[in-house]
């Protein structure tokens, strides 16, 4: 799970990697690429944030 800021809801929402559309890298930082719930797309960028932690093993 990861928490990103939907702005057609205006509010931060809990998704899962299901809805992880993209993951890119800039040095320490993971820019992930979703879609909501709602089916609004955007971008949320993280730096807690490690590849292992949103993708499955496999
Ligand atoms: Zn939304």
């Amino acid at each position: 799970m990861f928490a990103a800021h939907c702005p057609t809801e205006g509010t931060r929402v809990l998704l899962s990697e299901r809805h992880i559309l993209g993951v890119d890298f800039d040095d320490d930082v993971v820019e992930i690429r979703f879609r909501c719930r709602c089916g609004t797309r955007s971008t949320v960028r993280d730096r807690r944030l490690r590849p292992a932690d949103l993708l499955p093993a496999g």
